[in-house]
């Protein structure tokens, strides 16, 4: 098996988790250690104690290249001391005032997994194809960040008004926002969507993509109106999985 990032087949490979664990943990025991929600009705959560992880796509070595950046995810959008309500009238939370960030770490901890995830042969993954934007991720890893500089990548945030528990995980998507490509990753209560293409975003995201001169604002969504419940729903309520369904919709 070749590492991925360096070439090597003759290294000892690494259980690489995607998406990092620090994020399956926050799903809490209710979920029995980690459920992943395939979103797909015929498919059962997988239940994995650690999360879900790969051992074909990097060796140990280049595998510590990544932790700089899990690291800065987890800590800036779940670890975060500045995180503040954004009150509107009555007192309604409509988002979070996440802070300043430093925008290449954060942008670099969503295309790291990304880019992990188009390696991966983990089912859960199968949506993330990156084709020619594997190369041009895989020099920016290299390189140690700079895609915050590059028109090519953007991300924008949104957060469900819910536990990470109550979310569970979904696998990541690929849609397409006026004919721009993004990414949807699904991380503890958080959705990112991710930017990959040339062309420029369409003008109601450019507004709300991550940028060094602003703090990061995350709108709330409920996610009991969302789609992503909807589909949640369907996937819960197959014979085995009813117990965790109650607890949703409590
Ligand atoms: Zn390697």
């Amino acid at each position: 098996m070749a590492c991925k990032l360096c070439g090597s087949s003759d290294k000892a490979m690494a259980n690489s988790h995607i998406i990092p664990r620090s994020f399956y943990e926050l799903l809490g025991e209710d979920w029995q250690a980690s459920r992943v929600l395939e979103n797909r009705p015929d498919t059962y959560p997988k239940r994995s104690p650690i999360g879900i992880y790969d051992p074909g796509i990097l060796c140990v070595g280049c595998e510590a290249t990544f932790s700089i950046w899990d690291d800065y995810g987890y800590r800036f959008l779940i670890k975060n001391p500045g995180l503040k309500p954004i009150t509107g009238p009555m007192g309604i939370i409509f988002g979070q005032n996440l802070g300043q960030c430093d925008p290449d770490k954060l942008l670099m901890f969503f295309l790291s997994i990304l880019w992990r995830a188009h390696y991966s042969t983990q089912g859960m993954f199968d949506w993330v194809k990156l084709g020619p934007y594997a190369n041009r991720i895989k020099e920016l890893i290299e390189a140690g960040g700079g895609a915050s500089a590059d028109t090519r990548y953007a991300v924008a945030l949104a957060r469900f008004d819910a536990d990470p528990g109550e979310v569970g995980m979904l696998c990541p998507d690929r849609t397409a926002y006026d004919g721009v490509n993004h990414y949807r990753l699904y991380l503890g209560n958080y959705m990112a969507v991710v930017k990959v293409s040339n062309q420029p975003g369409p003008e109601v995201l450019q507004k709300v993509y991550v940028r060094a001169e602003s703090p990061v604002y995350v709108v709330n969504r409920d996610l009991r109106s969302s789609k992503e419940f909807v589909l949640m729903k369907k996937i819960l309520s197959q014979p085995g999985n009813d117990k965790v369904l109650s607890k949703l919709m409590d």
